[in-house]
C-alpha cells in the first residue's frame, strides 16, 4: 500500500442527467464511504487553530439567502494540524496553512483596503483579527518545520503557497512538505478569467517547483485511510474536501459552506437563510463568491454532510469542520450562527525521533 490510494466509491456518481438523480447517486456513495471509512483507523493527532479573522460579504457567504442588515461576515480561518499512520510511518498533514501575511495583495483583500483611505490602520485593525500565523503555531505545538510532509487547501482562493514551497533559488520554509492539490485546481490557479481572479493571491503559486507537488486525479486516501482527500467541487473549478477519521467521528473541512448551518439552513438565525431553505426546499446553502459550479457545489455539500453524519456534540447539525467559518462579530450584526465548532484537539501530536532529523 503506498501513501495515496484512489477511492473509487464516488466514480460515475455525477453521471446522470437529472440532477436529483446525482444527489440521490452521491447520497448513496456517501454512505457507503462513510462505512468503509469508520471501519478504519483514526488520525494519530488532529488540531485546529485559528489565524485570522477576515470580512466577506454575506451576500456571497449565504448565496442567494442572506437578508440581513450586515454587508459583511466575520470569516475564521483555521489550520489543520493532521497526523496519520502510512507504511512508510508516521506522517504529518498541514491543511489550510494561509500565509495571511503574504496574501493581501488577493484583489479583493486590496480594493476592500485601499477603500480605507486614511482611516486604514483604524478600519484594519477593527475588520481584521489577526489572531496568529502558521510558523508560530509549529513553534508552539514544538513541530519542526521539516517534519511537515504534506499540505493541502481544499481550494486555492487567495493562497500564497509560495514562501511554504519555496522558487527558484530560494528554499521553502517547509522544505521536506508537498502539496496536495486537485488538478483542476492547479491548472485553474494559472489561467484564472476575470472576476475568478478577484479571489486568488497574484503569483500565490507562481515558482513553486513541481516536484514540490502532487497533483491528484482521483478522490485519494492518505496512508492508513484514516484521511481523504474527497473532490468536492463547486465553490471552485477544483476543490476538495479533507476528511479526517476522529475520535468524534468523521470530520469533514472545505469552504463550500461558510458555517456549519450553511448544511442545516432550516436551523439558522442568520436573516434569510431559514427562510429560503423554507421557500425552495433547500438542503444546503453555498459559499459562492465566484458560483463556478453551482449545482455540482449544491451535490458537494450534499455529499459533504453525508459523509460527515451528525455532530456528536449537537446531533442536529453535521459534523462539519469549516476552513473559514463564520464568526460573529458586534461590528456585523446578526450574523452570529448558531452553531460554532470552533478550535478542535485529538490525540497528541508526535515529533519526529531525531533519527529523522538528523538525515
Ligand atoms: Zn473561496
Amino acid at each position: 500500500m503506498s501513501i495515496l490510494n484512489r477511492i473509487t466509491t464516488f466514480d460515475g456518481t455525477r453521471d446522470a442527467l437529472r440532477p436529483l438523480d446525482r444527489v440521490d447517486n452521491v447520497k448513496q456513495a456517501s454512505g457507503d464511504f462513510r462505512k468503509q471509512m469508520l471501519a478504519g483507523p483514526k488520525v494519530r493527532y488532529y488540531q485546529s487553530f485559528e489565524l485570522v479573522r477576515v470580512p466577506y460579504p454575506s451576500k456571497y457567504g449565504y448565496l442567494n439567502a442572506h437578508t440581513g442588515p450586515s454587508p459583511y461576515i466575520h470569516l475564521c480561518n483555521r489550520l489543520f494540524v493532521i497526523q496519520f499512520e502510512s507504511s512508510e510511518g508516521l506522517k504529518t498533514l498541514l491543511a489550510s496553512p494561509s500565509d495571511w501575511e503574504h496574501q493581501l495583495e488577493t484583489p479583493f483583500f486590496k480594493r476592500l483596503t485601499d477603500s480605507y483611505g486614511v482611516f486604514a490602520p483604524v478600519s484594519e485593525a477593527l475588520v481584521f483579527r489577526k489572531t496568529d500565523t502558521v510558523l508560530n503555531i509549529l513553534k508552539k505545538i514544538g513541530l519542526d518545520p521539516a517534519d511537515v510532509d504534506y499540505i493541502t487547501y481544499d481550494h486555492l482562493h487567495t493562497q500564497n503557497v509560495t514562501r511554504w514551497l519555496g522558487g527558484p533559488g530560494r528554499p521553502g520554509l517547509l522544505p521536506n512538505a508537498k502539496l496536495l492539490v486537485m488538478r483542476e485546481e492547479w491548472e485553474s490557479t494559472h489561467s484564472l478569467i476575470p472576476w475568478q481572479n478577484q479571489w486568488y493571491c497574484p503569483g500565490g503559486i507562481d515558482g513553486v517547483p513541481m516536484d514540490k507537488v502532487i497533483l491528484l486525479d482521483h478522490d485519494t486516501s492518505l496512508g492508513d485511510g484514516s484521511v481523504a482527500l474527497v473532490r468536492t467541487k463547486g465553490h471552485t473549478e477544483g476543490n476538495h474536501s479533507i476528511v479526517a477519521h476522529t475520535p468524534e467521528g468523521l470530520k469533514v473541512t472545505s469552504e463550500n459552506g461558510v458555517s456549519v448551518e450553511a448544511y442545516v439552513p432550516a436551523l439558522s438565525p442568520v436573516p434569510g437563510v431559514a427562510e429560503f431553505a423554507r421557500y425552495t426546499g433547500a438542503e444546503v446553502v453555498l459559499n459562492g463568491n465566484t458560483a463556478e459550479y453551482a449545482i455540482d457545489q449544491y451535490i458537494s455539500m450534499v455529499q459533504e454532510k453525508s459523509i460527515a453524519g451528525p455532530n456528536p456534540r449537537d446531533e442536529r447539525y453535521p459534523n462539519i469542520a469549516p476552513s473559514s467559518e463564520s464568526a460573529g462579530y458586534w461590528l456585523f450584526p446578526r450574523t452570529a450562527p448558531g452553531f460554532r465548532v470552533g478550535d478542535l484537539q485529538y490525540g497528541t501530536l508526535q515529533k519526529a525521533p531525531p533519527a529523522r532529523k538528523a538525515a
